[in-house]
């Protein structure tokens, strides 16, 4: 039998008073009461460099959760010795038990280890409840299933054509032979999981490197898979400095590939070490990346504009704007501004901003000091520019935690670098331009950017939704009609994006799992 289509895990509300929530909040007042010690993990074994480095919490900046210790360049090779390892049993396993494990991994994390997840993703990344649930439990058991789904599907629908009398042709679905190089960011929890989880099913071991400001939570991914069952040294997990353990890890030898989501600059230069060592390599590392996005919402003449409102705000400040898929740039039509000027402001006002764990706040802080200086950069220039006017927010505040207003701002000027930029941060920036110029407001924003995540049209008009179909076709690998740019939903609307936005292999799509894996064509006599 299949392993069953699975359905999207149920987000639970967390309402007051109820059992679910006295749990999760038991369990945020214990993490906050300690300060967890995170090793290196290394073929299932503990290693402990005594060099340590802090994981502060964002909205509470005093406050150290954990403290991890970081990876030396020799560290690195010992866990690519121990995938090596692992490697030979995890990839001659049985791809059903590679399925199951991921089944039962998933009932784990939404099951008795939901509250533990989401109170790290909290307290670490600065995420409200709601926010955690749907991603770090939610989402990652929704990647976890699909993938065994997926895997299942992918086996038994054996593409190969019609064989001749006597003949018996098949595919066989190989692991890479080597290791897969994972690198995730931050804010996500379940992109941490997803890096290094969907390389593996397919047979492959695993290095991983975790975003410094995502350890608490990687190190809680790492405890789940081991409580689950999964073999040691499929996953090996090096917390430490990116550029130390990137530059040794991606000078091996046995690199099969590499599965990264983070800043396009990062990307770059993965891709440009991978060329410079590419006659070093026993074979040709794939490359999966999904980067940068300085994402879009045009509206028509006819939008409704309460959906355009309520879909601009969630679409630009949830999850603090630091999502890859956050809504950054709009193009309004100029009959609507002052309409839309007012509703925004009076829904906006209902923004509530602070400590997450609260459970009232609608955001958290950004996740650190780095990202703070970033975004505060573009409010200061938002308030120099002449061509730009600060309607909402603009201001940012460190004494306590990275907290950065929900922002909007107004320019007429649509190459302004507000307008064009990637802030990563929660920042919209809006151009009214006349009804009439329509079609070219769709070229102006197919053609400003240099990416192409992630994309939304407002319009009721039908030919209008068609004419803005068309025109944005390569503006966007995940384009919405009436819906904000963000919260793709796993086995659903797969997510990723072509252009400086990365590789679009779609997350959430069977045929990613082809990336990892090195299909042999099998031709039998019988
Ligand atoms: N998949 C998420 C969404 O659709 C975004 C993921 C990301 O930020 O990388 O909103």
């Amino acid at each position: 039998q299949a392993v069953p289509r699975p359905g999207n895990e149920s987000v639970r509300g967390y309402e007051a008073s109820s059992p679910e929530r006295a749990a999760l909040q038991a369990e945020i007042t214990r993490q906050s009461n300690q300060i967890v010690e995170i090793p290196i993990i290394v073929g299932g074994k503990e290693i402990r460099t005594g060099k340590l480095a802090e994981v502060r919490c964002p909205h509470d900046h005093s406050h150290v959760l954990a403290r991890y210790h970081e990876a030396t360049p020799e560290i690195v090779d010992q866990a690519v010795a121990a995938a090596a390892d692992a490697w030979h049993t995890w990839s001659e396993l049985d791809y059903r038990a590679r399925a199951s494990l991921y089944l039962r991994m998933a009932d784990l994390l939404v099951g008795p280890r939901r509250y533990r997840m989401n109170a790290a993703t909290m307290l670490g990344q600065s995420k409200t409840c709601h926010q955690a649930e749907i991603e770090a439990a939610c989402e990652f058991a929704d990647m976890l299933r699909f993938n065994a789904y997926f895997l299942d599907q992918l086996v038994r629908q054996q593409p190969v054509g019609e064989a001749d009398p006597g003949v018996w042709n098949y595919l066989e679905y190989r692991a890479l032979e080597g290791f897969i190089f994972a690198v995730s960011p931050f804010n996500f929890t379940a992109l941490g999981g997803n890096l290094a989880m969907a390389p593996a099913i397919m047979g492959n071991t695993i290095v991983w490197k975790p975003a410094e400001t995502q350890m608490l939570s990687a190190y809680y991914l790492m405890e789940l898979y081991k409580e689950a069952g999964l073999p040691d040294g499929v996953v090996n997990m090096l917390p430490g400095h990116g550029p130390t353990i990137g530059t040794r890890a991606l000078a091996q030898e046995t690199l099969a590939g590499v599965h990264f989501t983070g800043s396009t600059a990062t990307f770059q230069h993965i891709w440009k070490t991978v060329g410079e060592n590419i006659a070093n390599y026993r074979s040709y590392p794939r490359v999966v990346g999904e980067t940068g996005g300085k994402n879009f919402v045009v509206a028509h003449e006819s939008a409704d504009a309460e959906a355009l409102v309520a879909n601009l705000i969630r679409g630009a400040y949830e999850f603090q704007g630091q999502k890859c898929s956050a809504a950054s740039r709009a193009y309004l039509p100029a009959s609507m501004k002052d309409a839309f000027l007012e509703r925004y402001l009076a829904e906006a006002d209902t923004v509530t901003m602070g400590d997450p764990t609260d459970f009232a706040n609608f955001m958290g802080a950004v996740i650190d000091e780095r990202s703070f200086r970033k975004i505060s950069g573009y409010l200061d220039s938002a308030r120099e520019d002449p061509s730009c006017t600060v309607m909402l927010g603009g201001n940012a505040d460190r004494s306590v935690g990275w907290f950065v207003e929900p922002t909007l701002v107004v320019t007429d000027n649509p190459q302004n670098r507000l307008m064009t930029e990637e802030i990563f941060g929660p920042v919209l920036t809006v151009y009214f331009y006349p009804d009439a110029q329509y079609a070219e407001t769709l070229d102006l924003c197919r053609n400003t950017s240099p990416y192409g995540l992630t994309g939304a049209i407002f319009a009721n008009d039908r030919l209008a939704t068609e004419q803005a179909y068309r025109a944005l076709r390569h503006a966007a690998g995940n384009f919405y009609i009436n819906d904000k740019p963000t919260g793709a939903v796993i086995g659903q609307q797969p997510f990723g994006g072509g252009r400086a936005s990365g590789t679009n292999d779609k997350t959430g799509l069977g045929s990613h799992l082809l990336r990892w894996t090195n299909i042999r064509t099998v031709k039998e006599n019988f």
